[in-house]
Formats: structure tokens, sequence, C-alpha cells
């Protein structure tokens, strides 16, 4: 079963990601953790992606489209995936439609992680991470701007995803247990 979780930045998508890991037997291919590596190992990739992501704008389609398609080929990927922060934007939406179909690949769920902007602003500025750390693009001001940025560019996908009737809807205001069951009711019977 291969997923596409959609919402903007701190919907909740990578909490929810790691537990359809657990309970699924996925893979989750998370575009910011990679890009974050990248950085970290100080790659060409990461060299070029740093100020970009510490901006809150978006890494050039090229680069994170051949990520995903290294990626999705890899072994560990063949139970299946879940896609987290990618596709963005209408141009890798439809560069991983073509990048299935040569693989005969088919995503099984797209799902939208609903929340209103206001609380996602609160939730991101009381986020760490496990080590205590803070994300540099977690700042209040950049988050904004990824706000922005999900409204210009991400969300125009969603009639993409509409069409065909592809796209389910969770209320992502839910405690994270609440939107873990949603999730499971809708995969369980995709899953089967
Ligand atoms: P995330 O952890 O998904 O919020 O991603 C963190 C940052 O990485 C984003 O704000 C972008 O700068 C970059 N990024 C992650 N995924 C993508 C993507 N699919 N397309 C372009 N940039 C991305």
């Amino acid at each position: 079963m291969n997923i596409i979780l959609l919402g903007p930045p701190g919907a909740g998508k990578g909490t929810q990601a790691k537990r359809l890991e657990q309970k699924f037997g996925l893979k989750q291919i998370s575009t910011g953790d990679m890009l974050r590596a990248e950085v970290a190992a100080g790659t060409a990739i990461g060299r070029e992606a740093k100020a970009i992501m510490e901006q809150g704008q978006f890494v050039p389609d090229p680069i994170i489209v051949e990520m995903i398609q290294n990626r999705i080929g890899q072994a560990d990927c063949s139970q299946g995936f879940i896609l987290d922060g990618f596709p963005r934007t209408e141009s890798q939406a439809e560069a991983l439609d073509s990048m299935l179909a040569k693989r005969e690949l088919t995503i099984d769920a797209v799902i939208l992680l609903d929340v209103s902007e206001e609380q996602l602003v609160e939730r991101i500025a009381s986020r760490t991470s496990e080590d205590g750390t803070r994300r540099k693009d977690d700042e209040p001001e950049v988050v904004r701007s990824r706000l922005k940025v999900y409204r210009d560019q991400t969300a125009p996908i969603l009639p993409y995803y509409e069409r065909e009737g592809r796209l389910r809807r969770i209320d992502g205001m839910q405690s994270v247990e609440a939107v873990g069951t949603a999730l499971d009711d809708l995969l369980v019977p995709v899953s089967r």
C-alpha cells in the first residue's frame, strides 16, 4: 500500500507517518528529513538547500523529484511507502504520476490532514525535536512564510487529487490519537 499524506506544515504528517510505519509495515519518505540529512552531511544538495529551507521556500523541483525517484526504488520501500511532504507543487505531482507509471506502482490513498492556520502557528511554535533542539524554520516568521508557500503552491494541487475522487480528508485538529484512529479506519479497508 502506497500513501500520500498532504497538509500544511505542522499538520501532524510526520507524527502520523511514523505511526503508520509501525501499524502497516510501510516506509516513511519525508523529503524534509532527507533534505535535513543532506544539509547535516554537507553534500552538494545540502549546500544548495540550506538557505532555501531556512527561508521557508521550496527547494527546486528537479532536486526533489530525483531524490524521490531514487528513494522509492529502494528495497525497504517494497512493502509500500508513505509520502510525507511530497508532492508539494503541481509539477511534483505530475512527476510522481509518471515515475509511478513507469514502475507500475499506484497510490492507494491520498489523505489531507485538514487544520486551521491559526492553530498551526501555535503548534509549530511549541514543537521541539526528541533531542530538545528546534528547527530553524520553526521560528514564527519563517512559519508564516512556509504557510504562505503552502497556500500559494501546495494547496492548488488538492484539486488535482480531488478529481476522480482520490482525495480523502481527515480533521487534523483532533488529538494525535483521534487522527490516528481516523487514518486506521480509512486505511484498513484499503490495505486488504
Ligand atoms: P518539511 O519537513 O516537510 O516541513 O520540509 C522542510 C523544508 O524542506 C521545506 O520548508 C522546504 O524548504 C523543503 N522541502 C521539503 N519537501 C519539499 C518538497 N517536496 N519540495 C520543495 N521543498 C521541500
